[in-house]
């Protein structure tokens, strides 16, 4: 897979989410989509979607998953 800083191009093989070389974000937040699409598998109407409650489904499902 190849992936290459956004902004100078420079080679992320490594997969950094900051570019080594220029130090800005290397590519398009893949962390954001993936927390909202983790929150969204554990959306329930009563949860307030705020970063507090994010945090909450997190440790929820960890908890979920590791129990
Ligand atoms: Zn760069």
């Amino acid at each position: 897979m190849k992936k290459k800083c956004i902004h100078c191009k420079h080679p992320n093989k490594e997969g950094w989410f900051y570019c080594r070389d220029c130090g800005k974000q290397a590519s398009k937040s893949p962390f954001t989509t993936n927390l909202y699409m983790i929150s969204d598998m554990g959306k329930r109407t009563d949860v307030e979607l705020t970063e507090q409650g994010i945090d909450d489904n997190i440790k929820e499902m960890k908890e979920r998953i590791y129990a």
